[in-house]
C-alpha cells in the first residue's frame, strides 16, 4: 500500500509537495553532512498514534493519565540511548539539537554566567552563542579557535588561558563544520582545572561515536553530551542530552536532575512521543553490528573524496578530514564563490551547502567555502570508488562551469543515484 494513500486522496496539494521531495531525495545526491535517510520503521513510528498523546513529565511521573504505553516507549528510548553512548542518564525529550543545547545551558548555568565555546567561524554552531540567537543575550559567550587553519589544530593553550581568566561555568566542545577530531582529554582536563562542566555537542558526529568510528567524549571525563538524533545517528529529527558526571555517580545524578528540570518544565511542553518512539527504533538500529560498518564506511568515503580534492589542489580547511565532512575553499582554489558553487552543483543534482571558512574575507551570504559529507550517500551504499567519482564530477563542474559539463555530470549523478536506492531497513 502506498505510504501516503490518505494524503493522496484527501490533500493533493500537500501530496504533490511530498512526492516532489521523494523524487528529489531519490534521484539526486545528498551531500549535506547533517542529513541522512531514515528507515521505514522510523518513519512509521513518526506517523504513529503516539502523536495524539500528552505526556508532560517523565516515565512514572506524568501530569496526565493514560501513560502505560508512553512510559514504555520513553523508557526503552532512554535505556538504549544510555547503552549507545555509555551514559548514566539520558533525557530523550529535546525536540531538536538547539533545544538540547539550550536546556543543557539552563541546567548548568544561571543567566549571566560565562560559557567558553568554539569560535563560530571555526566550526561552532549557531546555538553556541551566535549574536542572532536569544540565548546569546542570556549567557556570556567567550571563544576559542584553531591555532592553525591548515592543520585544524585547536589552540589548546589559548583555550586554557581564556578558561583561567574568564572562569566559565561550562566549556563547550563541538562543531558543525570542523573536519577533525578534538582532543577531548585536553579540554576535559582544562574544565577540571577551572571547575567548569565539560559539555560536548556531538550533534554531527553522534553516529560516528555510536558506531565506534570517532572517540566518545565520555571516555575522556566529559560530564554532559548533547546531540541531535537525525544527523549521522540516522534517527528522526530530534535531540537528546546524556550525562555520566565525568564518571562520578553522585555528580551524574545531580546533573541529570537539573537537566530533566531544564527540559521540562524549564524549556519545553509536552514531549513528542511519536518522535521518542522513532528515536528508540533508531537507537536499536544503531546498536546493530551493521551500524559499526556504516559509521566506518562514512569515514572511508569522506577520505576518498578528500583524496580527489587534494589531487586537484583544492584547498581544504584543516588540510583534509578525519570524520564525515569536508570544508573546501572553492573561492581561494577555483575562483568560484561558495554560493555560486552550491547553485552550479545543484543543477547537476548534487545538494550541499555554501559555508564560511575560517577567517573568511567574503560575506556570510556568499562565503568562500562549501561544506559537504557522506553520511546520506553511505546509507545508500556508496563505496570509496563511487565517492571518488562524485568528487571528480564536482571538481570538473566547478572548474569548467559550462552547460555541457553540467549536463553530462547531471546524467552521471542521476545514474549513480538510481543505481543506489534508499534502503527501507537497516537491521
Ligand atoms: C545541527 C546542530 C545543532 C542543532 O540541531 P537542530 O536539530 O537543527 O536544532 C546543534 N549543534 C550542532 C553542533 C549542530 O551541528
Amino acid at each position: 500500500m502506498d505510504f501516503y494513500s490518505h494524503i493522496k486522496n484527501e490533500d493533493p496539494d500537500v501530496y504533490a509537495a511530498i512526492e516532489g521531495e521523494e523524487k528529489r531525495e531519490r534521484e539526486g545526491i545528498e551531500l549535506i553532512p547533517s542529513e541522512n535517510y531514515v528507515s521505514l520503521a522510523v518513519r512509521e513510528a513518526m506517523s504513529s498514534v503516539l502523536t495524539n498523546k500528552y505526556s508532560e513529565g517523565y516515565p512514572g511521573k506524568r501530569y496526565y493519565g493514560g501513560q502505560e504505553f508512553t512510559d514504555q516507549v520513553e523508557t526503552i528510548a532512554i535505556e538504549r540511548a544510555k547503552q549507545l553512548f555509555g551514559a548514566a542518564y539520558a533525557n530523550v525529550q529535546p525536540l531538536g539539537g538547539a533545544n538540547a543545547n539550550i536546556a543543557a545551558y539552563m541546567a548548568l548555568m544561571e543567566p549571566g554566567d560565562t560559557i567558553l565555546g568554539m569560535d563560530l567561524s571555526h566550526g561552532g554552531h549557531l546555538t553556541h552563542g551566535h549574536p542572532v540567537t536569544y540565548i546569546s543575550k542570556v549567557f556570556r559567550f567567550v571563544r576559542y579557535g584553531m591555532k592553525n587553519v591548515e592543520t585544524g589544530e585547536i589552540d589548546y593553550e589559548a583555550l586554557r588561558q581564556t578558561a583561567l581568566t574568564e572562569k566559565p561555568k561550562v566549556i563547550l566542545a563541538g562543531f558543525s563544520a570542523y573536519p577533525r577530531e578534538l582532543d577531548w582529554q585536553k579540554i576535559s582536563d582544562i574544565a577540571k582545572e577551572v571547575g567548569a562542566y565539560a559539555v560536548a555537542d556531538v550533534a554531527h558526529i553522534a553516529g560516528l561515536i555510536a558506531g565506534g568510528a570517532a572517540k566518545n567524549p565520555f571516555d575522556y571525563g566529559f560530564d554532559v553530551l548533547t546531540t541531535t538524533t537525525h544527523k549521522t545517528l540516522r534517527g528522526p529529527r530530534g535531540g537528546m542530552i546524556l550525562t555520566t558526571g565525568g564518571g562520578d555517580q553522585a555528580r551524574a545524578e545531580e546533573i541529570a536532575k537539573k537537566i530533566d528540570k531544564a527540559v521540562f518544565p524549564g524549556l519545553q511542553g509536552g514531549p513528542h512521543m511519536h518522535q521518542i518512539a522513532a528515536k528508540a527504533i533508531a537507537f536499536r538500529e544503531a546498536l546493530q553490528p551493521s551500524f559499526k560498518t556504516y559509521a566506518h564506511q562514512i569515514v572511508k568515503n569522506t577520505a576518498a573524496m578528500a583524496e580527489v580534492f587534494k589531487t586537484h589542489n583544492v584547498r581544504m580547511i584543516t588540510g583534509g578530514t578525519d570524520n564525515h565532512l569536508i570544508l573546501a575553499d572553492v573561492f581561494g582554489s577555483l575562483g568560484i564563490s561558495g554560493g555560486e558553487a552550491e547553485k552550479l552543483l545543484d543543477q547537476a543534482g548534487i545538494t550541499l551547502n555554501k559555508n564560511a571558512i575560517a577567517d573568511d574575507t567574503r560575506k556570510p551570504m556568499d562565503p568562500s567555502g562549501i561544506r559537504f559529507g557522506t553520511p546520506a550517500i553511505t546509507t545508500r551504499g556508496f563505496n570509496e570508488t563511487d565517492c571518488a567519482q562524485v568528487a571528480e564530477l564536482m571538481v570538473e563542474i566547478l572548474t569548467k562551469r559550462d552547460d555541457a559539463t553540467v549536463s553530462n555530470a547531471r546524467a552521471a549523478i542521476h545514474e549513480l543515484a538510481v543505481s543506489h536506492p534508499v534502503p527501507e531497513t537497516f537491521v
